[in-house]
């Protein structure tokens, strides 16, 4: 079992009685979800799980206010508003030149993690590899193991993260069916490079595979970066599964609006797990979704620079108290090195102490790896206000100055 995860006592059953099922018993409950009870319970500064303090764009909020209104209310169709999925296929021809047939190639998921799911059962037979690259966002695993996959993991490290091709080789195999990529990265803030997504689109061709790519930062890649989804490179077309997030991409995480884009052959699949998990997505977020999709390039850049803004306070902030900010190329995250502050236990029991003694929540970052990940490193959530960031800095100055 993932020792990160089990923050919280494992579930136990009575004695005497059946178990339930016992892999996803075994995950304790997520970190984030732990490290914010954790914040709640002291009334610290959440800087862990990953969510925006803003309103939110108020074009975007009142769209689904006013189509809350304006019904129907009731189940829309299985894969999605036409809206949203018009606005899908034009979002992805917009930005990355992709020609989509909305009708067979894109899907409305509730958030992308549903999305995710929806793509693990659809496309794993039990028995199959799966490749990841650790450190990755927690519910790949769970999920990938109880749809019966394998996992094969590749691991990059900090502080430059680079992908070792002949590690990642040796994780595919003739059993491979897929790789999970995730771009920009959480919750390492990489943007892979175009060298490393050819490599890995390589090795989808030559093991004849697919890539599930989680792409929910695409809108938050940094300093000029671009984000290539893998579904652009040669013979990867038909191969991939490009996943978005409202949550993200419009700072409303709580609204749980993902939406995919696949060939129609990987689509189908997608979509009979889609029908028996969720079927559908709130109508009146899905047509909000679709208008803001549709926002002027000023919308989209704006956010990146906003949040890039934000990651560079935070930085230089967290370097005047001490701590070892690793380098972030996207998403909303700050991946710091916590061995010279001098603190006499893990990670985990530093993320502790930091919520309990000055009042400062992270995440951390072993949760995202098996057993034998770094134990040295903390994550922090920089898309809040600047005066939000700057009291978390003045908290952990003084505590640990
Ligand atoms: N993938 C990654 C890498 C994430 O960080 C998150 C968290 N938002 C998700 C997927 C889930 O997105 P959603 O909230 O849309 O389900
Ligand atoms: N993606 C968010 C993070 O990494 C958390 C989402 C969740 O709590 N499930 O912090």
């Amino acid at each position: 079992m993932r020792r990160a995860i089990a923050l919280i006592a494992r579930l136990r059953y009575r004695e005497g009685m059946k178990p339930a099922n016992t892999l996803l018993s075994s995950f304790g409950t997520t970190v984030f979800e732990v490290m914010s009870r954790l914040a709640i319970e002291h009334k610290s500064i959440n800087l862990g799980q990953g969510f925006p303090d803003d309103r939110g764009p108020d074009p975007v909020l009142a769209e689904a206010s006013k189509a809350l209104y304006d019904p129907p209310n009731q189940y829309p169709p299985m894969l999605g508003v036409p809206e949203l999925r018009q606005a899908v296929a034009a979002h992805d021809k917009r930005f990355y030149g992709l020609d989509v047939d909305w009708q067979t190639e894109t899907m409305v998921s509730t958030g992308a993690t549903e999305g995710l799911a929806a793509c693990f059962f659809g496309l794993i037979e039990p028995g199959d590899e799966v490749v990841l690259i650790e450190p990755c966002y927690d519910c790949y695993l769970p999920i990938i193991r109880r749809a019966g996959g394998i996992p094969k993991m590749v691991t990059i490290r900090p502080p430059d993260w680079s992908l070792d091709p002949a590690a990642l080789r040796a994780a595919f195999s003739d059993k491979t069916k897929l790789i999970v990529l995730n771009t920009p990265q959480n919750p390492a803030s990489k943007v892979f490079t175009q060298a490393e997504m050819e490599m890995i689109a390589g090795l989808v061709r030559e093991f004849d595979c697919y890539a599930v790519c989680d792409e929910a930062y695409e809108h938050l890649a940094f300093d000029g970066r671009a984000h290539i989804p893998l579904m652009t490179l040669p013979g990867m077309r038909e191969r991939c599964v490009r996943i978005g997030s409202a949550g993200k991409t419009f700072s409303l995480t709580g609204w749980k609006v993902g939406y995919l884009t696949a060939p129609p052959h990987l689509l189908a699949p997608i979509a009979k797990a889609h029908q028996f998990l969720v079927f559908t997505t709130a109508p009146n977020l899905q047509r909000a979704v679709a208008f803001g999709l549709a926002q002027g390039d000023d919308y989209f850049d704006e956010l990146a620079s906003t949040m890039q803004a934000k990651r560079d306070r935070l930085s230089r902030g967290l370097s005047r108290a001490g701590f070892g900010p690793v380098a972030c190329e996207g998403t909303y995250f700050l991946f710091v090195d916590i061995s010279e502050l001098g603190f006499d236990g893990d990670d985990e029991a530093f993320c502790r102490h930091i919520t309990t003694e000055a009042g400062v929540t992270a995440v951390p970052v072993s949760a995202f790896y098996r057993e034998d990940g770094p134990r040295n490193y903390i994550r922090f959530c920089f898309a809040k206000q600047d005066e939000v960031l700057d009291a978390a800095v003045d908290k952990l100055a003084r505590h640990f100055g």
